[in-house]
């Protein structure tokens, strides 16, 4: 057990019946937990030439801003529809019912930069897919991706290409 896992929050039947909801606010609330997590997260990377850290609308972006600042590289915030001016790029992803999509300014990475890309949580994959082919289509070169938490009974992972890391620092 990492030194921060008891202060993932396990809560039932949210946001609907039937599902566990991680509640990562404890951890953020708590200073010391919370840098040891930004370090957990940064530890594979430490030697790969980040450019820039992409994070995911919302949480994603708690994650990926604190380390940017440690790996001393920029951030990039991949949107909700509807939230950044245009011009912007787009990748489309399915839910349970319907679709969503994430949304990136034109010209935020330039061809070829070196990014990761974070998010809070690996549910079904649908967002980090999402991610992954809206910061192709930008011209990124993706580093690798780093999570939290992944949920391995949703089988996120099946989704993400192999030859490309995904590390999570905790697994449920
Ligand atoms: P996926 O697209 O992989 O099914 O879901 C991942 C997205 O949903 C992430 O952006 C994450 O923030 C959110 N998410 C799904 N389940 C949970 C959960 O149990 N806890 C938290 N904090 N976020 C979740």
């Amino acid at each position: 057990m990492t030194s921060f896992e008891h202060l993932i929050r396990a809560v039932p039947d949210f946001p609907k019946s039937g599902v566990i909801f991680r509640d990562i606010t404890p951890l953020l609330a708590d200073g010391a937990a919370f840098a040891r997590c930004i370090d957990a997260l940064i530890e594979p990377w430490q030697g790969s030439q980040v450019q820039a850290v992409c994070g995911v609308e919302s949480r994603g972006f708690i994650f990926a801003a604190a380390m940017a600042q440690k790996l001393g590289a920029g951030f990039i915030p991949l949107r909700k529809p509807g939230k950044l001016p245009p011009p912007v790029m787009y990748a489309d992803y399915q839910l349970e019912y319907g679709t969503d999509r994430l949304e990136a300014r034109v010209g935020t990475v330039s061809q070829g930069e070196r990014v990761l890309l974070v998010d809070d949580v690996l549910a079904t994959g649908g967002t980090l897919g999402a991610a992954r082919n809206l910061l192709g289509q930008l011209g990124a070169e993706l580093v690798g991706a780093s999570v939290v938490i992944e949920l391995r009974a949703l089988q996120g992972r099946n989704l993400w290409p192999e030859n490309i890391p995904l590390h999570a620092v905790l697994h449920y």
